[in-house]
């Protein structure tokens, strides 16, 4: 005969078992089909590979984990209207030589618009908010005839927040025969807020037809537009020749807000931002503006408050318009490279130094190499050959966590040369048989507990039957 108690027990262990297994096997399914940036959790990127896929993405909350080189990565700029959160962490020699695939309205200091595209690590920003990322040695090299705007973090920002991002040795040039056009030293055209972001760059703009007569913009926070700034500090090396119109300045090329409507209410502000370095231009016009100041080149609407502003600035209007106005001063630079090795606690990098006219410039920038005594699988690779396993494990100089990718062994490495779109799908359904594998695993855990537990009972239920017959 079975106790009552031991009938009561199977049950309870049986239940707990299976509503444990159901939660589970709900959860990694849920995990499994859930779109990347659904909810607010962030996407994490650890290697330049994720954050290469990140960038496919409209939108979505990212976090970037590990600093990243980005040499060799033709990088197209990201249209986004998510949040970057970049963590404290570094992209490394970012190269952008292409412009956004959207556009933006952009508008001249007489209101007219312009469909404009944008070029930097994003193309265009739109209620977007990027902060605590640092660029290193990024490079944005634009040849346009379209409307366009250049800058270290985004060509375009509307209504979008920056803040908290250091950018040192940036180089920004555009080459444009367009009429709306221009460079920032964070971003190029927009609205938002520009908070605690530091500067160093330098930047170029090349007007290539003397017919149109340019809206040329240029701002060591950003060319045009009204993003407020606060806490800002800028290192501007701008260089500009231009035939047409020149808006230029060490904080920002034209203030102006737009549309009308918003300008006859809105309250901006420009609080304790420093500048320091010049801009070196002329403009070939006869109709001349030549606007440069150490603050703002043109003020369209005086409706911002503004304070704490310092700087260190030169305005450097020269009248040969033979020459294009470039960093380097002679037209053969022959450099002397020096490099500086990585440290734990800081990026290497080159400085090539001319030695004619004495023009120094740094990029080439390098993490330390990482020692890692063991790496763990944090993500499984999707078997398709391709190297997107991620591993981790601690650097015991630096203590940061470091990433890796490895690819699946050598047996499913026959399946190389699938599109991008198929190996998410082998991705997803992969995850979906690990789901299938744990609940298979659970059901069968549940079946040797039963097994075990009758077994036990048959066992007492016999001793009992001995007692009783002695
Ligand atoms: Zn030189
Ligand atoms: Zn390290």
């Amino acid at each position: 005969m079975f106790n009552k108690k031991y009938i009561r027990g199977i049950a309870a262990a049986i239940g707990t078992v299976v509503i444990a297994a159901s939660c589970l096997f709900i959860n990694t399914a849920k995990a499994d089909t859930q779109p990347a940036d659904a909810g607010t959790a962030s996407t994490e990127i650890r290697t330049v590979q994720e954050l290469v896929e990140a960038a496919k993405n409209p939108e979505g909350n990212y976090k970037l984990m590990a600093d990243l080189d980005m040499s060799g990565v033709e990088w197209t700029p990201w249209d986004f209207s998510g949040t970057f959160e970049g963590n404290g962490h570094s992209i490394l020699n970012l190269s952008v030589k292409t412009v956004s695939k959207q556009t933006m309205k952009t508008y001249d200091g007489n209101r007219k618009e312009y469909d404009t595209y944008g070029a930097g690590f994003f193309g265009v920003l739109k209620n977007a908010r990027v902060s605590n990322l640092n660029m290193y040695g990024e490079r944005v090299e634009i040849t346009s005839t379209d409307h366009c705007f250049a800058a270290p973090i985004a060509g375009l920002a509307d209504n979008s927040d920056i803040s908290g991002c250091t950018i040192k040795d940036a180089y920004i040039s555009l080459t444009d025969s367009a009429k709306m056009w221009g460079t920032g030293g964070i971003v190029g055209f927009g609205s938002g807020n520009l908070d605690n972001v530091t500067t160093q760059v330098t930047l170029v703009c090349i007007d290539t037809d003397k017919q149109v007569k340019d809206e040329q913009f240029m701002g060591g926070a950003y060319a045009a537009g009204f993003l407020n700034i606060r806490g800002c500090s800028i290192t501007i090396d701008g260089y500009d020749s231009d035939h047409g119109y020149v808006h230029n300045g060490g904080l920002v090329g034209m203030y102006m807000v737009y549309p009308l409507e918003l300008s006859k209410t809105y309250a901006g502000e420009v609080l304790n931002n420093k500048v320091k370095g010049m801009i070196t231009f002329y403009e070939d016009n006869t109709d001349r503006r030549a606007y440069c100041q150490a603050n703002m080149g043109e003020v369209m609407n005086w409706t911002y408050a503004y304070s704490g502003f310092t700087s260190d600035f030169k305005r450097n209007e020269t009248y040969d318009y033979t020459a294009t106005l470039k960093p380097e001063m002679c037209a053969n630079p022959v450099y002397t490279d020096t490099v500086t090795e990585a440290s734990q606690d800081a990026f290497g990098f080159t400085t090539h130094t001319c030695s004619s006219c004495g023009y120094t410039y740094s990029d080439s920038y390098r993490i330390h190499e990482h020692k890692v005594n063991g790496y763990t699988v944090v993500k499984e690779p999707t078997g398709t050959g391709i190297s997107d396993g991620i591993e981790s494990g601690t650097c015991s100089l630096c203590s940061q966590t470091v990433y890796r990718n490895f690819a699946a062994n050598a047996v499913e490495e026959e399946q190389t040369g699938e599109s991008t779109a198929d190996s998410v799908k082998t991705e997803k359904k992969a995850g979906f048989n690990t789901a299938v594998g744990i609940f298979i695993a659970v059901v069968a855990a549940i079946v040797v507990i039963i097994f075990i537990m009758i077994a036990v009972m048959v066992q007492n239920n016999k001793r009992r039957r001995h007692r009783r017959r002695r």
